[in-house]
């Protein structure tokens, strides 16, 4: 752990006096330092540049010059500005602009950021924007991702980096990044405590008065980052950076303990602005879920008989990555990355959440390794870790999948909805090194009525990627 012994900054009397305000005591600004930690910078950035990939290939992220120069301008000035104890030499810092609506910013671990176009349209000056832009750093310098990670367990690092990426996106898009890798571990570990929310806050108001900035910028984007969580669509922003309480007045009080520093990033902001103007309107991440249909995906009624298996089959296509046999009467529910294929009353909601209960999936993921041996534990564990009623009950043994060297691992435990719940994970490598997998759902109830179609679903797969 790290400690963070730090100068004060104490402004010259004369200074004070030429101000007029006669004799003052001077409060030093806050000192944060990085909670406990058991992952190396390096993790960090290895972290963050696979979400940054995933993240990238499925953003709008915009690609003009001017505008690209400007925030890397901006965000270089930041970085220049931060504390050399926390600006770890390995970290690799990205500033990339997304042309959505929404007003939102998110930096991964390691340096990755993405500003959203709605934060510039939302702004009135530029300290609002690189403020916003100092707190996601500070989230970067103070490792609060990885911080976050070493609270609960030990998390293989590449499995992960997916479920962050999912995460963040959130929404349709994030869906289809995150299934088969995230199951809520994401979400959960970009999720910052009030804690580590006000950290940032208060590191990034020193980070951005060093930079030239008025700290009291940073309180008034929050204002309006307020004003829209009034309406009837809470911002993104807030669900990953909860409002630890009066942050528009402690932002304040620190900023009446620091000194604004001369400026050094130029005056591209205006221009900049102007510039979004003249790209295509910025898209909303809603806009995916709805040209979808959004909403929850059911197959029936989960509580409902299910009826077995069909002994006709149909063939079914994934893209360009395989063909599979099913049962007729299981009704294929399509992903980005997926396709479940599930038994009548087998998909739907449960209390509240989308259960999955009588039918397979055949999916392909981030792989964390090249050996499918560590590749399938990584993607075993993920399932574990967020489904705490499952726990391994066969270890890994070899299968044949399409003609491949596999893995079938099982699992078993209670499920969500109260019964005993079988889960068989079947596991191959791509050519391309990601991994392929076969997953098959079932309460213990039906798993004598389902075990041969599972098994003909399974030797039906022809993997067609090379
Ligand atoms: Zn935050």
């Amino acid at each position: 752990m790290m400690s963070a012994a730090r100068r004060r900054r104490v402004l010259p009397l004369a200074a004070l006096l030429a101000a007029g305000l006669g004799v003052i005591a001077v409060t030093a600004q806050t000192v944060v330092t990085p909670p406990k930690n058991r992952y190396t910078p390096e993790q960090d950035v290895q972290l963050g540049k696979e979400a940054a990939a995933e993240v990238r290939q499925q953003y709008p992220v915009i690609t003009d010059d001017q505008i690209n120069a400007y925030l890397d301008r901006a965000g270089r000035a930041l970085v220049a500005a931060s504390p050399q104890n926390l600006n770890h030499p390995v970290f690799e810092y990205s500033f990339t602009p997304v042309n959505l609506k929404e007003i939102n910013a998110f930096a991964l671990p390691g340096g990755p950021m993405f500003v959203n176009r709605g934060m510039f349209d939302a702004a009135e000056v530029e300290g609002e924007v690189v403020g916003v832009m100092a707190h996601e750093l500070a989230h970067v310098l103070l490792r609060h991702g990885t911080a976050n990670a070493t609270k609960a367990q030990r998390f293989q690092v590449g499995a992960v980096a997916g479920a962050i990426a999912g995460a963040i996106i959130g929404g349709g898009w994030g869906d289809a990044i995150a299934r088969g890798s995230q199951f809520g571990l994401g979400a959960w570990l970009m999720k910052y405590s009030r804690d580590y929310e006000k950290q940032a806050d208060l590191l990034g108001a020193q980070i951005m008065a060093r930079a030239g900035y008025d700290p009291r910028d940073l309180a008034k984007m929050f204002e309006a980052i307020e004003r829209e969580a009034k309406g009837n669509t809470p911002p993104q922003w807030l669900s990953s950076h909860p409002n630890p309480g009066n942050r528009v007045q402690y932002i304040r009080a620190e900023a009446d303990t620091l000194t604004i520093g001369p400026r050094t990033n130029g005056t591209g902001f205006a221009a900049a602005k102007a510039r979004f103007a003249t790209l295509p309107p910025p898209r909303s991440m809603s806009d995916k879920t709805n040209a979808g249909g959004g909403g929850t995906t059911s197959v029936g009624t989960i509580g409902r008989p299910v009826p077995p298996p069909d002994t006709r089959y149909k063939t079914a296509r994934g893209g360009q990555l395989f063909q599979v046999s099913v049962p007729a009467n299981w009704t294929g529910v399509n992903g980005e990355n997926a396709v479940k294929f599930v038994a009548e009353n087998g998909l739907g909601d449960f209390q509240g959440q989308s259960v999955f209960t009588h039918g397979v999936e055949l999916g392909v993921t981030r792989a964390s390794s090249r050996n499918l041996t560590a590749a399938t534990e990584s993607f075993v564990n993920a399932i574990v870790s967020s489904n705490p009623g499952l726990r391994v009950s066969r270890d890994p043994q070899p299968v044949r999948i399409s003609q491949r060297s596999g893995l079938g691992t099982g699992l078993a435990g209670r499920a969500a909805t109260g019964e005993i719940e079988r889960v068989g994970v079947y596991t191959t490598l791509l050519a391309d090194g990601s991994l392929f997998y076969y997953l098959t759902v079932v309460p213990e109830r039906d798993a004598d009525t389902f075990a041969a179609a599972f098994d003909r679903v399974g030797n039906s797969i022809r993997l067609t990627d090379r």
